[in-house]
């Protein structure tokens, strides 16, 4: 598993020891040491988990945690906050503010890696490495290997995170601005119909297999999906 988490920590010492655990765990880190720097980071590219410490000089992990979950566009990102307070009443605030987790310090590496893992296949499985199968299709991301039953399909890397991202978030329509930053993780410099160039050649892929039919064009929102038949004049 291999997953973009932006660990927001102003304790340098904390914070090199985290980002050099989640190094070794194959994760890739983003550091920010406050949460207005955290804002201008994520404002780039949407991360596939946020760490976030409490006590942060300026605005506090907790505020920042609100304007996350305020925010249509990283509402859905998941959110551990990590603390040095242990009491009851701070975790239940935490977690009524959105975090997904909550780990008090100090805590140990393993404990923290665990947590991570627990909380991105809970809400974020497009970032784990478990295979998904979906409508005849099996997708394995340890192995990069696409097959319809015995027959394997080929796919450039993108069209593989595309499909990994479609077949981890079924019957939903996802708008191009969504799968721009879910999928190639940073929507300023792409335009939005990258994303038909793309699902045209994921769709190419798959016909040879009888699949393509999986992905459908919801018009005037984005894509989707679906291991529904479409309904016609959608
Ligand atoms: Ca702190």
């Amino acid at each position: 598993m291999a997953a973009n988490i932006l660990l927001v920590e102003d304790e340098p010492a904390i914070q090199e020891l985290i980002a050099a655990n989640l190094g070794r765990a194959g994760h890739h880190v983003v550091r920010a040491g406050d949460a207005e720097t955290a804002q201008r980071i994520v404002r780039d590219a949407l991360p596939d988990l946020v760490l976030l410490d409490w006590m942060l000089p300026g605005m506090s992990g907790i505020e920042l945690a609100r304007r996350l979950r305020a925010d249509e566009r990283t509402r859905t990102i998941p959110i551990i906050m990590l603390t040095a307070r242990g009491e009851e009443q701070d975790k239940v605030a935490g977690l009524e503010m959105g975090a997904d987790d909550y780990i008090t310090k100090p805590f140990s590496p393993r404990e923290l890696v665990a947590r991570i893992k627990a909380v991105l296949r809970r809400r974020a499985p497009q970032a784990t490495e478990d295979p998904v199968e979906l409508g005849g299709l099996s997708l394995d991301p340890a192995t990069h290997r696409v097959a319809a039953g015995e027959r394997p399909v080929t796919l450039g890397p993108t069209e593989f995170r595309l499909l990994h991202f479609l077949m981890t978030h079924p019957e939903r329509v996802h708008s191009r601005a969504q799968l721009l930053d879910q999928v190639w993780g940073d929507h300023v410099f792409v335009e939005e119909r990258t994303v038909d160039v793309h699902v045209r050649r994921l769709r190419a892929a798959l016909e040879p297999v009888g699949h393509d039919g999986l992905i459908q064009t919801v018009r005037g929102s984005g894509y989707r999906l679906s291991a529904q038949p479409a309904v016609a004049g959608v």
